[in-house]
C-alpha cells in the first residue's frame, strides 16, 4: 500500500533516491510469518520507513546524493538500520540528500531535485530534504537523517515535521558516511514528538563500533513524556533571533514562549555572547574535517572511477573532478587551505578555540535553565533556485542550528504555525544527555 503511495506522489515530490520494492516486501512478508507464527514481533513490526542515503544498507545503493557513490552498494548495515530492523521495521527506500550532506535546501543532490510537499516550487531544506518531505508526504511513517549543522532540524522545520539531533555521541555514526565527524549525529525525522521518542529509544545507545559512542545507562524516552512542565525553566537566547530572522518566525517563536508560560513554565530572555561566531567556526571545522574524510575517494578503491587516465595522478584528479559537485569540491577547497601549514594556527586553531567558548556559553545558560527555545530556521522555505547561486545565502540557513553542533549538544525542531502558509519551526535546546526533558517540552508544546 505505502509503496503504491510513494508511486503516485513520488513523481510530484521526488523525495527517493533508491525504492526497495522487492525487498521492502520480502521483509513485510517475514514479519507476517511471524505474526501468523504466533511469534513475538519487534516494536516497529511491519513499519514502512525511510533512511537518509548517506547512512549505509546491505545490498542497497546508498550515493550520499553523489555520482562519486552512484553505483556503491554497501557490504555492510549501519549500526542504527540494524536496530531498525531487529524491531521488524520495513525500509522502503533511501532518501534525498544535498552531495555528502552539504547544502541546506537538498539542490546539491548529483539526481534530482526534491520538492517541498506544501509547495512544490519551494525546497524542503536539507540536508536531509528527502526525509523530511517523505515524511511531510506520508510516504514513510518515519525517516532517519543525519545533521552536522542543522541538516535534520532545518528541512524539519521548512516541511512541518518533527526533526532531533541528539547529543554527540549518544546515537553510534558506524556506517553514516562522514562528512565531519566531530560534528555528525544521526536522528528522527517523524510527524510527532511520541514517534520521535519512540525512535529515539531504538536507536540511541552504546556501540563498540563507533569509537566516540558514550557507554551511558539507557534511558526511556517515551515513558519521559508528560505534560506537566510547570517550574520548567526556560531561557530564550537573544542572539538567536538576530540576524535574519523574519518576523513571522519570531512571532511564533514569541507565541511558542507564551505557550510554556501558560503551562507553568519560567521563561526569560538569556544570552549566548559567542553564538554570533558559530557559523564561521563551523564552516572552518566542517570543511577541514570534510576535506580530510573525502580524500578517500580516489577512484581506487570503491566508487566512480574515470577512464581514460593518463597516470595514477591524472586518474585520482580526473575522478574527483568529475564525481564531486560544485559545492563539495568548494568545501575541499576551504577545509584544505584551514589545515595547510601557515594558516592551520590562524583558522583551524582558532577556530577550535572559539568552539569551546560557544560551549562554555551553553554551560553557563544550562546552569539556570532546563531548555533554550529559538527559532529553528530563520525563514521558511524558500524558492527553488533562489539562494543557490548565493553560498554565503544558503548558509545563514543554519544561522539557529549550528551553535548547538558547535557544542555537541541536543535540540529537536517541532512545527511551530505558519507564516505565509508556510511552516515554521520551533528548536528546543536541551543540555548533554538531557534529551528527555527536551522531549518532554516538546510534547507537551505539542
Ligand atoms: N547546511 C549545513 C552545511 O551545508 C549543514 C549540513 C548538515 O548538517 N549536514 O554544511
Amino acid at each position: 500500500l505505502m509503496l503504491e503511495r510513494i508511486k503516485a506522489v513520488d513523481e510530484k515530490v521526488q523525495a527517493f533516491i533508491t525504492v526497495c520494492g522487492e525487498k521492502a516486501m520480502e521483509q513485510a512478508k517475514k514479519v507476517d510469518e511471524k505474526i501468523k507464527n504466533g511469534e513475538p514481533v519487534g516494536k516497529l513490526a511491519g513499519i514502512p520507513i525511510g533512511i537518509k542515503d548517506n547512512i549505509c544498507t546491505e545490498g542497497i545503493y546508498t550515493t550520499c546524493g553523489s555520482k562519486m557513490l552512484e553505483n556503491f552498494n554497501p557490504p555492510y548495515n549501519a549500526t542504527v538500520v540494524d536496530r531498525l530492523l531487529a524491531e521488524d521495521a520495513v525500509i522502503l527506500g533511501k532518501l534525498n540528500m544535498d552531495e555528502f550532506a552539504m547544502g541546506s535546501s537538498t539542490e546539491t543532490s548529483y539526481f534530482k531535485k526534491t520538492r517541498n510537499p506544501w509547495d512544490l516550487e519551494r525546497v524542503p531544506g536539507g540536508s536531509s530534504g528527502g526525509s523530511a518531505a517523505a515524511v511531510a508526504a506520508d510516504e514513510v511513517y518515519f525517516a532517519l537523517g543525519s545533521d552536522t549543522g542543522g541538516s535534520i532540524r532545518q528541512p524539519a522545520s521548512l516541511c512541518g515535521v518533527v526533526g532531533m539531533k541528539p547529543t554527540y555521541g549518544l546515537v553510534s555514526r558506524y556506517g553514516l558516511v562522514a562528512f565531519a565527524s566531530s560534528l555528525d549525529q544521526i536522528g528522527p525525522l517523524t510527524k510527532d514528538v511520541e514517534d520521535c521518542a519512540m525512535v529515539l529509544d531504538i536507536i540511541a545507545g552504546y556501540d563498540k563500533a563507533d569509537s566516540t559512542s558514550i557507554d551511558g545507562k539507557k534511558q526511556d524516552f517515551l515513558s519521559a513524556l508528560s505534560e506537566d512542565i510547570k517550574g520548567m525553566k526556560v531561557g530564550i537566547p537573544k542572539e538567536l533571533f538576530a540576524e535574519g530572522v523574519s518576523e513571522g518566525v519570531k512571532e511564533r517563536i514569541y507565541e511558542a514562549a507564551k505557550v510554556f508560560e501558560n503551562m507553568g513554565a519560567i521563561v526569560e530572555e538569556t544570552s549566548l555572547p559567542y553564538s554570533g561566531y558559530a557559523l564561521a567556526v563551523y564552516y572552518i571545522i566542517a570543511s577541514a574535517e570534510a576535506s580530510s574524510n573525502l580524500a578517500r575517494y580516489d577512484g581506487i578503491r570503491y566508487g566512480y572511477r574515470a577512464d581514460n587516465y593518463e597516470d595514477m595522478i591524472d586518474l585520482f584528479m580526473k575522478t574527483r573532478s568529475e564525481g564531486f559537485g560544485k559545492e563539495v569540491k568548494r568545501r575541499i577547497m576551504l577545509g584544505t587551505y584551514a589545515l595547510s601549514s601557515g594558516y592551520y594556527d590562524a583558522y583551524y586553531k582558532r577556530a577550535q578555540k572559539v568552539r569551546t567558548l560557544i560551549k562554555r556559553d551553553f554551560d553557563r545558560a544550562f546552569e539556570t535553565y532546563d531548555i533554550l527555545i529559538s527559532p529553528t530556521s530563520p525563514v521558511p522555505a524558500f524558492k527553488i533556485g533562489e539562494k543557490m547561486n548565493d553560498p554565503l545565502q544558503m548558509y545563514m540557513s543554519d544561522i539557529c542550528t549550528v551553535p548547538i553542533n558547535i557544542a555537541g549538544i541536543p535540540a529537536i525542531s517541532v512545527p511551530a504555525g505558519f507564516e505565509n502558509g508556510l511552516p515554521v519551526g520551533l528548536q528546543i535546546i536541551g543540555k548533554p544527555f538531557d534529551e528527555a526533558t527536551i522531549l518532554k517540552a516538546a510534547y507537551a508544546y505539542e
